[in-house]
């Protein structure tokens, strides 16, 4: 299995853990932990808690995980797919009713507002009402330069 399957596993296993999470039943078979030793499974339960942040939950006699936390925490072993979601979450700009992001200043974003449209003979300015900071560009238009800055000058 290649880096990306293993992504693409991780990723349904953890839709799959979510929804199990739902059920009334997270009995895990004991079946499945046939093949392992009592000390494989003390110590998968061990780092189960230790990743749960909760090692003090673990009882080295009381071997049982709910089904969906031991999905959640192969998840997190077969590959950081947890981490690149929440980045892809993050990665999605919040954009205002004029479409521009918010402020990088004080955060503010509904009163972040066009103060005049880029043309080929005026800049662009795009303002923070809040703060007071705001980006002058020379574009054509408004919105692109707000919402792909690196820096802002302050105003
Ligand atoms: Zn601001």
């Amino acid at each position: 299995m290649n880096e990306k399957e293993r992504k693409l596993l991780a990723y349904f296993l953890d839709l799959a853990s979510e929804e199990f999470s739902y059920h009334g039943c997270n009995d895990v078979c004991d079946s499945v932990w046939k093949d392992w030793t009592l000390e494989e499974r003390r110590q998968f339960v061990k780092e189960y808690h230790e990743w749960n942040r909760d090692p003090e939950e673990y009882d080295e006699n009381f071997l049982h995980l709910p089904d969906f936390a031991i999905m959640s925490f192969l998840v997190d072993k077969l590959t950081d797919i947890k981490s690149i979601r929440k980045e892809k979450l993050e990665e999605l700009p919040q954009l205002n009713e004029h479409g521009l992001k918010s402020c990088p200043f004080c955060g503010e974003l509904e009163w972040v507002k066009v103060v005049r449209e880029g043309t080929n003979r005026q800049s662009c300015q795009v303002r923070c009402e809040n703060c007071g900071c705001f980006l002058e560009s020379n574009e054509i238009g408004s919105g692109w330069a707000w919402n792909n800055r690196k820096n802002v000058q302050n105003g």
